[in-house]
């Protein structure tokens, strides 16, 4: 089965719980416009003729959303199904875009950074002239081997091609703050990863079923992957006081039940260049061995399929976090629902980076950094507040909370808040779902009817033209 296809069979097996008639649910599923092109790049001494795609699964709302992958492994199955999940997963956290997906058929290795630039240049004119990029129309952002290096010289080509758009800035997202970026979109994906388990563990009712205590407090976390998803999500864990027992990256994985620090570990591994013999905990024979490994919460965060159908019953873990794409096959999610552990899906636990893009493109169109009018007017209330509080008392308050009371918000507090929100909001959306319905008894199925219903809600609104 190719990767569309299975994306419409979990649509499928959740469609039967709403109330949409097929059509409307034959148009939610359907990809909007697929735009394969080749165009011509050279390439030292040679014109190579490359190959490139963006699908914009659907135009229920606008812009689409979606990032720009370089692989070699880049197809139009692939596009279109990553397409389809952006829109389900901008359903889910209430961002609203459609979803979209781009991909540029190379291995950004074999090209120097010059080649690069051609090639990404050359693609932005071919969506430029198609229509297909545009702050009201469609916004791209980061994926596998792409980053603000690559966004950045699509909104310089953007920006030359349309000269004077005063939004022209919104037309990509993920870029370096100097060129429109936003704080905080770097760690937003782990942070949302931890927000939305943090969220989860404080619901009493839900932990009594898998046997935790509610709270984030002492749970034991394993984390695979340390890169930005990982890493982050781990930090964020070991800050609020989870121990963090495990680490895996792909030439090894350390354990040790006290808990480890992942900054230290991070140091250890730029240090020696591996995560392996960090002082104080033990090496595991192989690196998947971390997936089987005592703990409460399990946080794939590095690739698609490790947990399937040959270690799904190994597995200890009571709440596995879906922080990458893809990591449970179908076949391990049935073993593992039956288990009873609690599966929280992608689609919702890893919106965190698509959010903060949406907060990103509201910052270009508003044209000012969050924070900028209001901070100041804040802080000087909050010291006047104080005072008044302190003279009518007659005590005054330590300087820590003074520091604390006083400050007003920064972009970057605002761009937490504003991820905290959502991703809570997003997960008890999801919950009620199950709650509502005795026959859904895992939270994917939950979260697919939930992204239907809303697409499925906004077609109605829309009304289908004759
Ligand atoms: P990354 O490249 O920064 O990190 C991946 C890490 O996984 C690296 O440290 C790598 O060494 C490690 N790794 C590779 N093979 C491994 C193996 N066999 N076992 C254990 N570790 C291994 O990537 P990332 O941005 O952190 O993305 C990780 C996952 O999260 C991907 O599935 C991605 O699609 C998903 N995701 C990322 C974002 C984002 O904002 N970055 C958003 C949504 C989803």
């Amino acid at each position: 089965m190719d990767f569309f296809q299975s994306v419409e069979r979990s649509f499928d097996k959740a469609a039967q719980f709403t109330k949409w008639e097929n059509g409307i649910l034959e148009q939610i599923k359907a990809c909007n416009a697929v735009y394969r092109m080749k165009f011509p790049v050279r390439i030292g001494d040679t014109i190579e003729v490359i190959e490139a795609y963006r699908v914009q699964h659907s135009h229920h709302k606008l812009p689409c959303k979606g990032g720009i992958r370089f692989s070699e492994a880049v197809n139009q199955d692939e596009v279109m199904a990553l397409a389809a999940l952006m829109t389900y997963k901008c359903a889910i956290v209430n961002v609203p875009f459609g979803g979209a997906k781009g991909g540029i058929k190379i291995n950004p290795r074999n090209y120097t950074p010059f080649q690069l630039e051609n090639i990404t240049r050359r693609y932005t004119a071919e969506l430029v002239k198609k229509n297909f990029i545009g702050p009201g129309v469609d916004v791209p952002a980061p994926d596998y081997g792409t980053g603000e290096r690559e966004m950045s010289w699509i909104l310089d080509t953007y920006m030359s091609l349309r000269p004077g758009e005063v939004d022209g800035y919104g037309c990509v997202t993920g870029k370096p703050l100097s060129q429109g970026g936003v704080r905080g979109r770097k760690e937003a994906t782990g942070l949302g990863v931890f927000y939305g388990l943090q969220e989860l563990c404080n619901i009493k009712e839900d932990m009594k079923k898998v046997g935790l205590e509610p709270g984030i407090l002492g749970k034991k976390v394993i984390v695979q992957g340390m890169g930005n998803v990982g890493y982050h999500a781990a930090k964020y864990f070991h800050e609020a006081g989870a121990i963090v027992v495990g680490l895996i990256e792909w030439d090894g994985a350390i354990y040790n039940e006290k808990g480890l620090d992942p900054d230290k570990v991070l140091k250890h591994r730029n240090d020696t260049g591996s995560i392996t013999n960090y002082p104080g905990a033990t090496n595991l024979k192989k690196n998947t061995d971390g997936l089987e490994m005592e703990c409460d919460i399990l946080i794939p965060a590095a690739l698609e399929q490790v947990i399937h159908k040959g270690n799904a019953a190994n597995i200890k873990a009571r709440i596995i976090g879906e922080a990458a794409n893809g990591p449970i096959t179908p076949e391990a999610d049935e073993i593992l629902n039956k288990k009873g552990v609690i599966v929280v899906p992608d689609m919702f636990l890893n919106a965190g980076g698509v959010t903060v893009s949406y907060f990103e493109w509201l910052k270009n169109l508003s044209h000012v950094r969050y924070g900028r009018l209001g901070k100041r007017f804040d802080e000087n209330m909050n010291i006047h507040i104080l005072g008044v509080i302190e003279d009518l008392t007659g005590k005054k308050v330590s300087e820590r909370e003074r520091k604390f009371i006083a400050h007003g918000a920064d972009e970057v507090d605002l761009v937490y808040s504003g991820l905290e929100e959502t991703m809570h909001a997003a997960l008890h959306e999801v919950r009620e779902i199950m709650v509502g319905n005795s026959d859904i008894h895992d939270m994917r199925t939950a979260a697919y009817v939930c992204a239907i219903d809303k697409v499925g809600a906004a077609y109605e609104q829309l009304g289908i033209f004759p």
